[in-house]
């Protein structure tokens, strides 16, 4: 199932290889953050790459354009599928880091993560945001694709409205899946929505970490996920 991204966020290559074989076939690709890249690396992705994962590279890259290019630059050559820049980075670092990636049949697209899914409007206006969340998004979302990027992540709360302003040719990541009948698993994610619905709402890729990760049989839980997927597509 291509929408399904699965976060690789454990401390050791071995733990996150032993996953990805159990999990390769099911999954679209793999995510990997700041937690495993700081244990391991780039040596994991590169070892993933090779082995033909598609890996997102999720390591969220907020500092002023040239360094963000730069490590564009660096990930590109890792031959990473996708990355991570913060929105709040601004338009000029928004654009170095698409220049840098060039045209998506070549280098990474580049993602703009929005609001944090474990942010909610009490934490944002603890920032010194006075916009809600919804309008946040909509307003790093505007100035993101203005400036390039080739997608955004965004709760699943957020969507519909982003799909319908933005079309088809924008990609939608989503985390912050989890199963609504179980809010005492939610972890610290505050926007959450099910599989079915983020999909119903029309996310492109859905990146699902703790619920697989930490699954008693994460092969199973994810082949439960990719139906829930492939029901909500169907209609
Ligand atoms: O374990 P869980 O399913 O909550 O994992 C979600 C993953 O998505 C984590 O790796 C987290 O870093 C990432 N993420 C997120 N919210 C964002 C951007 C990325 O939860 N806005």
């Amino acid at each position: 199932m291509d929408q399904l991204l699965v976060a690789l966020d454990v401390d050791s290559a071995d733990e996150a290889i032993k996953l990805s074989n159990q999990l390769r076939d099911v999954v679209g690709g793999f995510k990997i953050g700041s937690r495993l890249f700081t244990a391991e690396g780039p040596e994991v992705v590169r070892k993933m790459v090779k082995r033909g994962d598609k890996i997102f590279l999720d390591l969220k890259y907020h500092d002023i354009p040239s360094t963000v290019a730069g490590a564009v630059h660096v990930a590109r050559n890792l031959g990473v599928w996708m990355l991570t820049v913060h929105a709040s980075g601004g338009a000029d670092m928004l654009r170095a880091a698409k220049e840098a990636a060039g045209e998506i049949e070549h280098g990474p697209r580049i993602i703009a993560v929005t609001v944090l899914t474990s942010l909610n409007n009490l934490s944002l206006s603890q920032l010194g945001i006075t916009n809600s969340i919804t309008e946040q998004v909509d307003y790093w979302t505007k100035l993101s694709r203005d400036a390039g990027a080739d997608g955004v992540v965004v709760s699943p709360w957020e969507i519909e409205r982003t799909r319908a302003k933005y079309g088809s040719n924008f990609t939608i990541i989503t985390p912050g899946i989890r199963d609504q009948t179980n809010q005492i698993l939610k972890d610290d994610q505050n926007r959450t929505r099910s599989a079915t619905e983020a999909i119903k709402a029309g996310a492109d890729y859905l990146v699902v970490g703790r619920p697989i990760v930490a699954a008693s049989d994460p092969r199973a839980k994810a082949i439960q996920l990719c139906e829930q997927i492939a029901k909500a597509s169907q209609g």
